[in-house]
C-alpha cells in the first residue's frame, strides 16, 4: 500500500522542456526516499507535483486518502498535511521563529482570520515543534540572526507544526556545510521515523543518501533510471544516474517507450534508452 504514487506521469514546461517523462513511482508510509540525479534530471519538479505545486502534463498523482488529486478542493486539503522544506528556508527573517513555525498551522484556516483568531492549541503545537528541533531558546528570536544549520531546523520546525504525513525536501541541505547537513539531515530523518512521517527527499550528496534512505530513487533526464535500496547502488549505477554530463533529456514531442528502471543485476551492457 502507498501513501501516494505517481502513475505516468509527464510534465512538460512551457517552453517545451519536459521535465518529467512518464513516471511511475509509489511511496510506502513511512518510508525515507532519496531522490539522486544531476541537476535539471526532474527532482524538484517530482516533488512539486506530489504536492499540486506542478500539474502533470499528462499522467497523474493519487492520494491515498484522497484519490487523483484533481481538484482545487483536493489539492488544498492534501498540502494540509504535506510539508515541504526548501534549500533556501522559504522563512521570513525578520520576524521570530515562533511566528515562522506558527506558520505551518496556515493550511488548517479557511481565511485571513487566522492572523487573528491563533489559538492557544496552535500555539503550544509551534512551541512543541521547535522544542523537538532543539531551538526552544531561540523562539522568540528573528530568523535572520541564526545560523544556516538553525535556520533550517526552524523549516523543519514549521513542517512539524503542520502534523504532516508526508514530507517534502527540496535539497534541504544543500546550502550548508557538510558538517551540519550531517545533523541537520539526521535531525529530520530520526523525527520522520519517530513520528511515522512519510519523506521523499532529494540529495546531491550520494554518501548521505546511503546514510539515511530506506530507498533511493536515481532520476535522469526526467526518468526513473534506479529504483532500489543502497546496498545495491552500485559505481555502474551511480554513473547511468549522473551520465557523462549530457543531456539526454527526450524532445518534447518524441514518443516511443520509456526507458527502462534498471532491474539493478542488469547493468551491463547499457540498456539503450
Ligand atoms: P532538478 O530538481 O533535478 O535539478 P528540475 O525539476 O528543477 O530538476 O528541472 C527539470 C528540468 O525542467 C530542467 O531542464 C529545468 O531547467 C526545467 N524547469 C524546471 N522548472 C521550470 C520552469 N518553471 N519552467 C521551465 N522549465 C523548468
Amino acid at each position: 500500500m502507498s501513501i501516494i504514487e505517481v502513475q505516468s506521469l509527464s510534465v512538460r514546461y512551457r517552453g517545451g522542456i519536459t521535465a518529467l517523462d512518464r513516471v511511475n513511482v509509489a511511496f510506502e508510509p513511512g518510508a525515507f526516499t532519496v531522490l539522486l540525479g544531476p541537476s535539471g534530471a526532474g527532482k524538484s519538479t517530482l516533488l512539486r507535483a506530489l504536492n499540486g505545486l506542478v500539474r502533470p502534463t499528462k499522467g497523474k498523482v493519487i492520494s491515498a486518502e484522497l484519490g487523483v488529486l484533481n481538484s482545487r478542493g483536493k489539492l488544498r486539503r492534501h498540502r494540509r498535511t504535506t510539508a515541504m522544506i526548501f534549500q533556501q528556508h522559504q522563512l521570513i527573517g525578520r520576524l521570530t521563529v515562533l511566528t515562522n513555525v506558527l506558520t505551518g498551522r496556515l493550511g488548517y484556516y479557511q481565511s485571513w482570520q487566522t492572523l487573528v483568531s491563533r489559538s492557544r492549541a496552535d500555539m503550544q503545537h509551534a512551541l512543541e515543534a521547535i522544542d523537538r528541533v532543539g531551538l526552544l531558546d531561540y523562539a522568540m528570536r528573528r530568523v535572520d540572526t541564526l545560523s544556516g544549520g538553525q535556520q533550517q531546523r526552524v523549516g523543519i520546525a514549521r513542517a512539524l507544526a503542520q502534523d504532516p504525513t508526508l514530507v517534502l525536501g527540496d535539497e534541504p541541505i544543500a546550502s550548508l556545510d557538510p558538517e551540519t547537513s550531517v545533523r541537520v539531515l539526521k535531525q529530520l530523518h530520526d523525527i520522520c521515523k519517530e513520528d511515522g512521517i512519510t519523506a521523499v527527499v532529494s540529495l546531491h550528496q550520494v554518501e548521505l543518501a546511503r546514510q539515511f534512505a530506506d530507498r533511493l530513487i536515481g532520476i535522469s533526464a526526467g526518468r526513473v533510471v534506479f529504483d532500489g535500496t543502497a546496498d545495491l547502488l552500485s559505481p555502474a549505477i551511480i554513473q547511468r544516474i549522473y551520465g557523462e554530463g549530457g543531456d539526454t533529456r527526450p524532445q518534447p514531442d518524441a514518443e516511443g517507450d520509456a526507458a527502462p528502471i534498471l532491474p539493478v543485476a542488469a547493468l551491463e551492457p547499457e540498456p539503450e534508452g
